[in-house]
């Protein structure tokens, strides 16, 4: 069975000050046995900061964004390993806000995959419709090409041990949640397509998280569907206690 994985992905926010505080309320708050896995995704600069906060707790680190390749002339640029050496578990990948900002690309997302797993990074790899997809009714095309440039190259015993998250960009940041049964239809559509691409016993390992719009009133629903593996958490994690709310839904 799989471990329901909350992340809190701070984006672009945050001083040093508060971040430290925001993460000193969720080790805080997990306390020593948490009931799921619990990671934190600051920017990068703060991650050493974080790092030391979490040491010693199950409370665990993310990068919001990787570089692939190894050291060298990649001005203003990040690798897998300065990851690990601070101290990171996670790194997401292919965030829509990297794909539609950025123009990040499905064989980009592929690239920086591979290195993480190479840098012994869990990836979270990211993929969601626009609300004209969805509202062209090609959400399923979408995220299948998504999924399968991201996924390109990804050998079946390594599988295992990436998490998607599905996250439809009309739902991120706007209040909007995809309702539990549209989250869930496209969570049992990836995992189909997992399995295709893998194998059943793979794509049943593999944790799927959704996103947009979390919060604790809605989180309980959300994670009670068959195929959502936990949350990848934007503005709701930025709040100890909207945060905490996700983790613990009452
Ligand atoms: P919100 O929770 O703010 O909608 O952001 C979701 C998200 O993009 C997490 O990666």
């Amino acid at each position: 069975s799989r471990q329901i994985l909350i992340a809190g992905n701070w984006k672009m926010n945050t001083r040093k000050a508060d971040a430290v505080a925001l993460a000193k309320g969720v080790v805080a708050g997990v306390g020593k046995n948490p009931s799921v896995e619990v990671a934190l995704c600051p920017p990068s600069v703060y991650l050493d900061a974080i790092a030391d906060v979490v040491a010693g707790s199950p409370v665990e680190l993310g990068a919001q964004n990787v570089y692939a390749a190894a050291d060298g002339a990649f001005t203003g640029e990040v690798n897998p390993s300065m990851l690990t050496d601070v101290g990171c578990r996670f790194v997401i990948l292919g965030h829509s806000e990297r794909r539609a900002i950025m123009g990040e690309t499905d064989k980009q997302v592929s690239e920086k995959l591979h290195a993480a797993l190479a840098g012994n990074l869990v990836p979270i790899v990211c993929v969601g419709e626009t609300l004209e997809d969805r509202e062209a009714g090609n959400t399923e095309k979408v995220v299948e090409t998504q999924l399968r440039g991201s996924l390109e190259g990804l050998d079946e015993a390594r599988a295992a041990g990436v998490v998607i998250a599905y996250e439809p960009v009309w739902a991120i940041g706007t209040g909007k949640t995809a309702s539990p049964e549209q989250a869930e239809e496209v969570h049992a559509f990836i995992r189909k397509l997992l399995a295709e691409l893998f194998s059943d016993d793979v794509a049943g390992q593999m944790r799927i998280q959704y996103g947009g719009s979390v919060k604790p009133n809605n989180a309980k629903e959300l994670l009670g569907q068959p195929n959502i593996d936990g949350a990848l958490v934007g503005g709701a994690s930025l709040k100890v206690e909207d945060f905490m709310g996700i983790i613990n839904p009452a």
